[in-house]
């Protein structure tokens, strides 16, 4: 286990940082307790007296194995997401080292989310073979998609290599989003021959407009478009995907178009996945966007250039049958809440081998609950208390 040690004087804390992103706290007497009879290595991983956080966004952190019998379905936040069709999203950590001005998550030094959670790696992979069996099983001659995404940057999973190329081992094509920070040529380099796609996350090539746009004092955009030109010369495909927020990067959606055609993105699929950006509930909201409605932002792709309008076809998704949802919308169910939720006012229940979002509640983690399921759509579950 690759670790570092340091004591926390202010809040009486020792503190291991494990895999450079899990940050293990455990009070500094009942360390010391501890440390007499065990090791470092059997107190990080046995103590009950720790607590665990997402060193990079600094909140709690839940690490999910098998053991715990926490599902993976359910949950926008991590696990695997089918949508019905021959994609299955793969989400193995929530938490991002960015702030975007725009995020659609609030992701990053953030004042609506309160906890992060991490998969491990063997019981990902092991939930995503099962779901690939029963698609090909439903599903004949089609090609599986594993589109490794989340609430946050995958690149900050610590086992992500291993995750690419054990996945690689049972889907067809193995395709990531990233912001491309924590790229290196090296990194990029071994997971030649694993990895078909990088979705990289690009909203302006002007260093000022980039750092502005990202939340961040520390962006880098010449690291990034290096590493986008690194990609774009090796064997993975490079789909770029700038948000486009109007009043803040409209000249630059052109600029990192003529970037990505000098570049050879797009070897494969489409080079460039622009979005448009929406105002969410729980998103950021950056002052002075003017709101463009979908019929504008089509016009306006039309007018830019040819297929820059992605359809479904376009990266091959197919239909193909859902995994048997396990809640109706309006039936009414006990749960034991087994995590903190996302955010304030959230907490996480389990039943059925699926994942259920309780929203509005003050219950605590091990509380039992009544609730009437309100959504279900995609497996992923969201209820309320009765
Ligand atoms: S990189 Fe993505 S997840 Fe991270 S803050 Fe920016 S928009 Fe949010």
């Amino acid at each position: 286990m690759k670790y570092t040690k340091f004591i926390d004087e202010e809040r009486k804390e020792v503190v291991f940082r494990v895999k450079g992103i899990i940050e293990v706290r455990m009070d500094r007497k009942i360390y010391e307790r501890y440390a007499r009879k065990y090791s470092d290595e059997e107190i990080i991983s046995f103590s009950p007296h720790k607590e665990i956080y997402n060193a990079i966004t600094g909140r709690k952190m839940y690490y999910i194995t098998e053991e715990s019998e926490i599902p993976l379905i359910g949950h926008t936040a991590f696990g695997i997401i089918d949508r019905g069709t021959n994609l299955l999203q793969v989400r193995p950590i929530s938490g991002c080292n960015l702030n975007c001005i725009f995020c659609s998550v609030d992701e990053g030094k953030s004042s609506t989310r309160v906890t992060d959670y991490m998969v491990d790696v063997d019981y990902i992979l092991h939930k995503f073979e099962e779901v690939v069996d029963y698609k090909r099983k439903h599903c004949r001659n089609i090609s599986i998609e594993a589109h490794i995404d989340g609430q946050g940057e995958p690149f900050l999973y610590p086992e992500i290599e291993e995750l690419i190329k054990k996945l690689k081992e049972m889907a067809d094509i193995v395709s990531i989003q990233t912001n491309g920070l924590p790229l290196n040529e090296k990194r990029i380099r071994r997971l030649e021959g694993y990895l078909d796609r990088v979705n990289l996350s690009i909203h302006a090539v002007d260093g000022e407009i980039a750092k502005r746009m990202s939340g961040i004092s520390f962006y880098n955009i010449e690291h990034v478009l290096k590493m986008a030109e690194i990609i774009a010369s090796s064997d993975i495909d490079l789909l770029l995907a700038p948000v486009w927020v109007p009043g803040y990067n409209d000249g630059e959606i052109k600029k990192i178009m003529e970037f990505g055609r000098r570049i050879g993105a797009g070897k494969k699929w489409k080079a460039f996945g622009i979005q448009k950006y929406v105002r969410y509930r729980f998103g950021r909201k950056p002052e002075g966007v003017k709101i463009m409605d979908f019929k504008t932002f089509y016009r306006k792709l039309e007018e830019m250039g040819e297929g820059l309008r992605l359809f479904p076809s376009d990266f091959g998704i197919v239909k193909c049958k859902s995994l048997p949802k396990k809640f109706r919308v309006g039936e009414r169910v006990k749960l034991t809440l087994e995590m903190e939720g996302r955010v304030k006012g959230e907490m996480i229940g389990v039943g059925r081998e699926r994942l259920i979002q309780v929203i509005d509640t003050s219950k605590r983690v091990g509380d039992a609950v009544r609730v009437e399921i309100i959504r279900n759509k995609h497996n992923i579950y969201v209820a309320r208390e009765i």
